[in-house]
């Protein structure tokens, strides 16, 4: 059976962020919803197995947006917890590598933090606020995301892509996406796709 989702432990204790976040909050945050999406992630993994097997009907756009719900908060939540420590370990300021490279990249610590508070202040809704290292271009960038979607880009190595943008498409096939599809299939380099994999650690 293939492996699934699991929900990590907490690096220390569900009270040790005290007083700046609850045992309470922790505990619900932590084993109710971090482990909610958990579920979710690994639920609709299921389904789509249950579907090509045909032992199940889906509808895959549903699944497909709820896979990427959950598995993103999954992600987020694992990064989230070991990015916070008890008070006295936690805070301050950074040293090393990320203190040079936010000088570099942000003109300083106090100026990082204004607008790192910012992102999240207004974050449309539910969100996260988010520093990024942007292998591009080599440098470190702030992003807000609403709701969680679509994060998990950032940590799965993209294999194979289909763009199905009107661009794409309509000078060929004008509305017809679901031909273009159907003929995207015979120009797939799999090979190139094969070497991304080979390259997977
Ligand atoms: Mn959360």
């Amino acid at each position: 059976m293939a492996k699934t989702y699991a929900l990590p432990p907490l690096p220390y204790k569900y009270g040790d962020l005290q007083p700046h976040i609850s045992e309470k909050i922790m505990t619900l945050h932590h084993d109710k919803h971090h482990q909610a999406y958990v579920t979710g992630a690994n639920t609709a993994l299921d389904k789509l197995e249950k579907a090509r097997k045909g032992e199940m009907q889906i509808d895959v756009r549903a699944v497909l947006r709820d896979f990427s719900f959950n598995v993103d908060g999954h992600i987020l939540h694992s990064i989230f917890w070991p990015n916070m420590a008890p008070p006295g370990n936690g805070g301050g300021s950074p040293g090393g590598k990320l203190a040079d490279w936010i000088n570099r990249d942000f003109g300083g610590f106090d100026k990082f933090k204004a607008q790192f508070s910012d992102a999240a202040k207004t974050v449309e809704g539910r969100g996260w606020a988010l520093l990024l290292h942007d292998h591009e271009t080599d440098q470190l960038v702030l992003t807000q995301v609403e709701k969680q979607n679509f994060m998990h880009l950032a940590q799965m190595k993209i294999l194979l892509g289909l763009d199905v943008w009107e661009h794409a498409y309509y000078l060929d096939y004008l509305n017809d996406r679901g031909k273009y599809v159907e003929a995207w299939w015979n120009v797939v380099n799999w090979s190139d796709v094969d070497s991304r994999l080979s390259k997977v650690q």
